[in-house]
């Protein structure tokens, strides 16, 4: 059997250092806030190359916060793309601003500022940079663009942690970053938690208010903001895995390079292409094919797990129905249909990619 996502190997493999963690945090009764939080924001801030970072409870928080921090006025554009997770979208909306949906590159899968360049409106004020599947976007052409409209560009980086552009880490190229930690991204918690960088002192400071209830000293608010704090455990927990990221990311990268190998020259396969300027996260290895779910049943009859991210494009979702019918021609909507993530990760070792991608030749001949 080889599985999509296996956490409870990830335990088993640093089941100390977590127990340790856990232990510590409730006997020093650090729930909320306390050394862990602070340790784990820096240390993340560090990790990243930012200069703030701002724990909060979950990734779609870090990105609602992160909006409502650079306070757009209301009703503004952000463009976001056409396929990525809902909590993108969403928090632009819960921020009250309205969701322009952009395409994205046929190759790559992240947002295409050729696209972007044709859904500029008078309104638009932001991009929603999503690094999908932890390659990064094209950051050179969307800053030329943010620079050249006087727009705000916030990463997405749920999927990207540790993920360079021309060596630099992403979340905090553009004005701010926003991550997630839950359980199943590179760098996952034991529940929910995220966090948002910046290299912008006041924006951190602002974003930090807005997560404790506009919280300036005990029981003295600036504003009314909301709650949405990382909490002592998972942050406790975030600070003993971020040490094995970094050797995470190379078996990834590993497996990746074996699906690369043996798989290139399969014409029913076709592969995400990696851009030259970028350390990929590989969150996700997903490729293209005809009769997608039949492939993927092919699969687990051969004991292999798969996944679709995504099986719907964000604009044929219900919960979109209200900007009308969605534009067919976007790639995005076109490809759905065909997406098939295969199994990556560091419980994966080479010799298993090989009997993926044997199987994945197999299954599409
Ligand atoms: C996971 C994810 C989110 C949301 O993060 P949560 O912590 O689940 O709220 C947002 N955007 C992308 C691209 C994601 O993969």
């Amino acid at each position: 059997m080889i599985k999509f996502l296996d956490l409870q190997a990830q335990y088993r493999s640093i089941q100390p250092q977590i127990d340790a963690a856990i232990s510590r945090t409730i006997a020093d009764a650090a729930f909320i806030g306390g050394d862990a939080v602070r340790s784990f924001e820096a240390a993340f801030a560090k990790y990243q190359e930012a200069a703030h970072c701002v724990g909060v409870a979950n990734g779609t928080d870090a990105i609602e916060i992160a909006l409502e921090g650079l306070a757009l006025p209301r009703g503004s554009e952000v463009i976001v793309p056409a396929n990525t997770f809902i909590g993108t979208s969403e928090a632009v909306t819960r921020a009250g601003l309205r969701v322009v949906f952009a395409d994205v590159d046929p190759d790559d899968f992240t947002l295409s500022p050729v696209d972007v360049r044709r859904r500029l409106s008078q309104r638009t004020r932001a991009i929603l940079a999503v690094h999908l599947y932890g390659q990064p976007c094209d950051m050179l052409a969307l800053g030329s663009i943010a620079q050249q409209h006087g727009l705000r560009i916030i990463e997405d980086c749920a999927q990207a942690h540790g993920a360079e552009v021309k060596g630099r880490r992403v979340g905090a190229i553009g004005d701010v970053g926003a991550f997630s930690f839950y359980p199943g991204k590179n760098l996952g918690a034991y529940g929910d938690a995220g966090a948002i960088l910046t290299n912008d002192e006041s924006l951190a400071l602002r974003m930090r208010k807005i997560a404790n209830h506009g919280r300036t000293a005990k029981y003295d608010h600036e504003f009314e903001g909301r709650n949405s704090r990382l909490d002592g455990l998972q942050a406790a927990i975030l600070l003993a895995k971020l040490e094995f990221l970094d050797g995470w990311l190379e078996q990834r990268r590993r497996v990746a390079a074996v699906y690369d190998r043996l798989l290139a020259g399969v014409p029913e396969v076709r592969l995400p292409r990696r851009r030259s300027d970028v350390t990929h996260s590989y969150h996700l290895y997903v490729v293209r094919v005809r009769d997608r779910d039949s492939v993927a049943q092919r699969l687990r009859d051969h004991g292999i797990e798969t996944s679709v991210h995504y099986p719907i494009a964000l604009p044929r979702l219900r919960a979109y129905a209200y900007l009308g019918a969605p534009d067919e021609s976007m790639v995005a909507l076109q490809q759905d249909s065909q997406l098939l993530s295969l199994p990556i990760g560091e419980h994966l070792s080479e010799a298993q990619a090989e009997t993926v991608a044997l199987a994945l030749r197999e299954a599409v001949s």
